[in-house]
């Protein structure tokens, strides 16, 4: 069962209090494109399990490529929101219908609908003339992950995978000037980590967040890669692995830049000073809490996946 918390608690983090499981824990970090086709979610599938032969997964996904820019386009009203619906609806239950069994795409389509119908309320309650609220606006953007967690997380136990999806709304939390409170979002997060059983890989909402009246936020565009090092730190992870579209970090971007070449190996603190000036394509912020807690980062292709990829150490 994909949801169902596990009767008993155990210390989640590789360095808590309980030591069972032994493994370490590592972060890894599915992006857009990982997410978005039938052969890359074979892949995601792939690489969870090989991780678990030396590691205690822990996975953060984006929505499927494609989806938060389409629900973009419906908050600025530059497209209707039933034609953002549909594309999305689609979007989804294709890769539902290449992946999942039908009684397991039959409850997925649920969870889509689940998602759809909530947002269908948010416009339903604003005019045709009047602006989103932020909250509204954030709600809408926040669909793709919602969508893309139940997906995996199924596919996962279809698979043979045990695993548990998790909406990482109420696990962190935003000031009301839009940082991330870091104490009270280590704190949700280790106690949301206690109540996983184990051998239970949980699958994470990236880029969704919520301030502490209980409103949705989000961290910004390519937040997932945020999210992930947030609980990386918070789980005191020995690694966070961020599978993407490219094989590793490059001299500039590659794909504008045929001759960039990769990084076979950065400092922690190199790589978040090229971040900072927007050279390596993550989110801004996504470093901070690895650097803060000395955890290593490794930039890896799911299009090639035996690549080593580039190591942030
Ligand atoms: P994901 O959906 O996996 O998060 P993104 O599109 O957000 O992927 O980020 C990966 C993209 O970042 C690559 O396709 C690449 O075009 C871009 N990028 C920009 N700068 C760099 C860089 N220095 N090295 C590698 N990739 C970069
Ligand atoms: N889905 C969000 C975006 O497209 C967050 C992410 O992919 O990291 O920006
Ligand atoms: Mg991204």
């Amino acid at each position: 069962m994909v949801t169902t918390l596990a009767p008993e608690a155990v210390d989640y983090r590789s360095t808590g209090r309980m030591s069972t499981p032994p493994l370490p824990l590592r972060v890894l970090k599915f992006g857009g494109t990982s997410v978005g086709s039938e052969d890359r979610i074979r892949t995601v599938a792939r690489i969870v399990k090989d991780t678990q032969s030396d590691a205690r997964p822990v996975v953060v996904v984006s929505a499927a490529s494609g989806v938060t820019d389409a629900l973009v386009l419906a908050t600025t009203g530059a497209q209707p929101w039933p034609e953002v619906r549909a594309f999305v609806s689609r979007r989804y239950r294709v890769l539902a219908t290449s992946l999942l069994a039908p009684t397991a795409g039959a409850i997925y389509a649920l969870d889509v609908e689940a998602v759809l119908s909530r947002l269908d309320s948010v416009f339903s309650h604003v005019g045709s003339d009047s602006a989103l609220s932020k909250a509204a606006t954030d709600d809408i953007l926040s669909a793709g992950e919602r969508l893309s967690v139940p997906l995996i997380a199924r596919y996962l136990e279809a698979e043979g995978v045990p695993a548990r999806a998790t909406d990482a709304t109420p696990l962190i939390r935003i000031l009301t000037d839009g940082s991330v409170d870091h104490a009270t979002t280590e704190h949700l997060i280790r106690s949301w980590a206690c109540t996983l059983g184990p051998g239970v890989v949980p699958v994470i909402t990236g880029y969704v967040a919520s301030k502490a009246s209980g409103a949705t936020a989000t961290l910004g565009r390519g937040g997932s890669d945020y999210t992930a090092a947030l609980f990386a730190s918070a789980l005191d992870a020995a690694w966070m692995e961020r599978w993407t579209d490219v094989d590793g970090i490059y001299t500039a971007d590659p794909r504008r830049h045929p001759e960039a070449e990769r990084y076979e190996r950065l400092t922690l603190a190199e790589a978040y000073r090229l971040n900072r000036t927007g050279g390596l394509g993550m989110h801004r912020d996504a470093l901070g809490p690895l650097v803060r807690a000395g955890i290593p980062l490794r930039i890896r292709s799911t299009k090639e996946p035996e690549k080593a990829g580039t190591a942030i150490v």
